[in-house]
């Protein structure tokens, strides 16, 4: 069954529900509760599947062209609203819904530390057993106190959310253990799970009340790439056209290219079950390498990427980091497929 994720009979094109419809209404149930909840925090909010953080609004693959993808399809990040009438109206169509909060639309940053699940910490953090030790230590080291005094979530996981704002033009995105051991983020391009949302393992929970901090800037700093995300250079890529010479090394022509392309998606798109994020973390740094190089453009190598992910059935949001983590290591080494060594 497909989400209504717009209403059928609206005729302004914006899949808005009429007024009188949404103003009849009871005592908000709880998901709708709490995503009206994070709505009045500013919070940018769009539903998930029940008992899932999977998004149910029809991905591109299923785009029909019509309301409210008229003029293209929107996802759930374009998608994802303030509106209390367009947020009743999803959670009457699906009450059970979780909800998610797109955290770029919504000057979001996000910190997600985690147990360690068992695993010793790597010497570099020796002694930490949660994501909050490694947290604590980087503020001391920046001389900071623990950042900790924000709106906070704890997951089924248990994880802990740290909810902090920033600026609109923010480019920081979701990292995996980029700041250290534990403790990953979500940012433009990434999204959470709103507290009062549910899994079969448990309740996502508010431990911490108080308003959204800003995000310190020693903090943003952890989140930063080590270097800026190489560019490849439009005017060579564009020059070569098709045939794809490099300046330095042999030509490398524009079938090699995509055969290679190719070749890697379909490793990720075939990979077994329980392989699959591996090999989405080494395709995305090997190609990360090659975008970094020029081979690729950074648009054109996500895509492969994405779309393979999506055919072996790795949710998008974890695809996605997969894909920006493999970018920025890649991103550090680049190389050409002319050259030689790997
Ligand atoms: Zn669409």
């Amino acid at each position: 069954m497909a989400f209504p994720d717009s209403p059928r009979t609206s005729a302004t094109g914006h899949g808005r529900p009429s007024r009188s419809r949404s103003r009849r209404r009871r005592p908000a149930p709880r998901l709708l509760g709490a995503a009206l909840a994070a709505a009045r925090q500013g919070l940018h909010v769009f539903p998930l599947w029940p008992h899932s953080k999977t998004p149910c609004l029809h991905g591109k693959r299923h785009c029909t062209g019509t309301v409210p993808c008229a003029d293209g399809h929107l996802g759930w990040e374009q998608r994802a609203t303030v509106d209390p009438d367009l947020i009743r109206y999803w959670w009457t169509a699906s009450p059970a819904s979780n909800v998610g909060i797109a955290c770029g639309p919504s000057n979001l940053y996000v910190l997600d530390l985690d147990p360690a699940h068992g695993e010793p910490a790597p010497p570099q953090w020796a002694g930490a057993r949660h994501g909050r030790d490694v947290l604590a230590r980087l503020a001391a080291e920046a001389g900071h106190h623990y950042p900790g005094d924000t709106y906070t979530v704890r997951t089924p996981s248990p994880s802990e959310h740290l909810y902090f704002r920033v600026a609109a033009d923010s480019q920081l995105r979701n990292t995996a253990a980029r700041a250290g051991w534990r403790i990953d983020s979500r940012g433009r391009g990434g999204f959470i799970v709103a507290a009062g949302s549910r899994r079969r393992d448990g309740l996502y929970r508010v431990v911490r009340r108080p308003p959204i901090a800003p995000l310190p800037g020693w903090l943003a700093t952890c989140f930063t790439p080590l270097q800026p995300e190489p560019r490849p250079n439009p005017v060579e890529l564009g020059a070569t056209g098709v045939s794809g010479t490099a300046e330095s090394g042999a030509p490398v022509s524009g079938i090699r290219r995509q055969r290679y392309l190719d070749t890697v998606a379909a490793a990720v798109a075939h990979a077994a079950p329980r392989t699959a994020h591996d090999t989405l973390v080494r395709t995305a740094y090997a190609l990360g390498r090659l975008v970094a190089g020029g081979e690729f453009t950074d648009e054109e190598a996500r895509a492969a990427l994405h779309v393979a992910a999506q055919q072996r059935r790795i949710p998008a949001y974890e695809a996605a980091e997969a894909i920006s983590s493999g970018f920025d290591r890649g991103g550090l080494r680049p190389r050409r497929l002319s050259d030689r060594a790997a």
